[in-house]
């Protein structure tokens, strides 16, 4: 389009956008405005669809900034009640704070995009398997040069991949 835009050029075109937003007909919003009445209708028509949806990219970007905060808020909430059952020897209220905390980090970590949505899987700090590593170690117990090899292989696989 060759031909500048009186209202993209206007220096109230925000207010422009927002009068055509809410509905009032193009007459009035160039009237109200000292604009031709085409190119208002022009303008509403070819223009302001990617203004909108600019803002409306704007707003998104806001409004994950705001949510970065609130979570950052809950984290020291959660954080200060951690300390403060600690402190009082409250460790139901510490667990439940400690699991909140978690949550709030992986929603942190989230929201700044370091993870992703795939779950990892680390063996060496799940329970099951420390529990199942401990009874092939006890079952080995006997058996001392398999013991050594089945450990030897456990620490290899466990830390050398992934
Ligand atoms: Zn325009």
């Amino acid at each position: 389009m060759p031909r500048r835009c009186t209202v993209c050029d206007h220096p109230e075109r925000h207010s422009i956008d927002e009068a055509l937003v809410t509905g009032t007909p193009y007459r009035s919003v160039a009237k109200r405005f000292g604009l031709s009445e085409s190119a208002v209708y022009r303008h509403k028509v070819e223009h302001l669809p990617a203004h909108l949806l600019k803002a409306e990219e704007a707003k998104e970007v806001a409004q994950a900034d705001d949510l970065l905060e609130q979570v950052k808020h809950l984290q020291g909430r959660a954080l200060d009640i951690l300390e403060r059952a600690e402190k009082a020897g409250d460790l139901r209220t510490a667990l439940a704070a400690i699991s909140q905390a978690r949550g709030n980090l992986e929603l942190l970590a989230k929201l700044a995009g370091e993870l992703d949505e795939r779950p990892v899987v680390n063996l060496n700090v799940s329970p099951e398997w420390l529990e199942l590593r401990a009874v092939i170690v006890a079952a080995l117990e006997p058996h001392s040069d398999a013991r050594g090899a089945v450990l030897r292989a456990l620490e290899a696989g466990g830390n050398g991949s992934a």
